[in-house]
């Protein structure tokens, strides 16, 4: 081979190494920040990435910049590794990296035509199972407020908020029964919510007119479920809107069971939540949301690990516009949703 061949040969050989090196190492990893509070678990989870799968890349793609014990530094950027696609061919992968979950949808006809189609966002709540109960229903409306000559009814938008919470933790890969259940309704964006009696409690049982007997069914079906869950991360959210007669300073209150330390944990994650969303939406309100311990028959009674809330008073007339609006009522929903998340990502930590 001739001098000018064997430098021909280099040169491409150095091109070829070039292109390899490229491909292999100039892959466009995604940067994110760290917040405060972080750990790899959970700034893996909220992107989209299962830690089981993730961490070891994880650590390796970011040893420089880790604390100790593989700590996170707030403020710091971090490179997410790249999502193995399920069909790695060759040729997907000479394409750009694919950095966004791909979205799987599936249908909850609960939801009713116009929500009914739930596309997975991430799987942050892969593992967790929630019982959801809204206050009421059936044969019993609950607090009955009135605004302009309608009734407007407590079990009614507990229920439509809590469907909205449930479509939120079905995103975020949940599992979520909806213990209190209307066939007919599904989640609805009047302002009026019209008052019916087609509540059912799960799967589809007549809900009794006594009070005992109507606590006593959920809390029996709620166990019921639990046993068959054992070991899964389990939590039972009960959604009211008022249940007692309050003077005007209303706003949202959580309740837990006294020895429960994680359903304080939750409920006071669920506080703060609202306290920073006022803070930052409205300012100028003040937020008097309380946590406190309650002797009540489903937090009493209920094997999971359980939160009681009530959202405010369906006769006052502030109150009646954080639920009246579907947006605040959505609002509402986002915020416990953001919560559960917190609570979850944070245990596992
Ligand atoms: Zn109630």
């Amino acid at each position: 081979m001739s001098l000018h061949g064997k430098i021909m040969k280099i040169i491409s050989l150095a091109a070829l190494f070039c292109l390899m090196w490229n491909s292999i190492y100039a892959q466009n990893y995604q940067s994110v920040t760290a917040e405060s509070g972080d750990g790899i678990y959970s700034l893996l989870r909220r992107n989209g990435l299962d830690p089981s799968e993730y961490l070891a890349a994880f650590i390796e793609l970011n040893s420089q910049h880790l604390g100790p014990n593989n700590s996170l530094i707030a403020g710091r950027k971090y490179k997410l590794p790249l999502k193995k696609s399920a069909s790695s061919t060759p040729a997907a992968s000479t394409r750009s990296p694919v950095v966004s979950t791909p979205k799987k949808t599936v249908r909850y006809e609960i939801f009713g035509p116009q929500y009914q189609d739930v596309a997975l966002i991430d799987n942050q709540l892969k593992g967790t199972v929630y019982y959801l109960i809204s206050g009421h229903g059936g044969p019993d409306p609950g607090a009955i407020g009135h605004y302009n000559g309608s009734a407007l009814c407590e079990d009614e938008y507990a229920y439509d908020v809590t469907l909205r919470l449930a479509r939120c933790l079905l995103e975020h890969g949940a599992q979520v029964f909806m213990i209190v259940r209307d066939p007919k309704n599904g989640i609805r964006d009047e302002s009026i919510l019209k008052p019916d009696k087609n509540e059912v409690c799960y799967p589809k049982q007549v809900i009794p007119l006594n009070q005992v007997a109507r606590l006593r069914q959920r809390k029996d079906i709620v166990n019921k479920l639990y046993e068959q869950n054992r070991g899964a991360y389990q939590r039972l959210i009960e959604i009211h809107l008022d249940s007692r007669s309050k003077g005007t300073n209303i706003d949202v209150f959580f309740y837990y069971r006294g020895d429960s330390s994680e359903g304080r944990r939750l409920a006071l994650t669920m506080q703060r939540t609202f306290k920073q969303k006022y803070d930052r939406h409205q300012p100028e309100r003040g937020y008097t949301g309380t946590v406190s311990e309650r002797n009540l028959y489903v937090l009493k009674n209920a094997m999971p690990t359980s939160v009681f809330i009530e959202l405010g008073n369906i006769n006052h007339e502030r109150d009646q516009k954080r639920f009246m609006l579907a947006d605040n009522r959505q609002a509402l929903a986002n915020w416990l949703c953001e919560s559960v998340i917190k609570d979850f990502t944070s245990r596992r930590k």
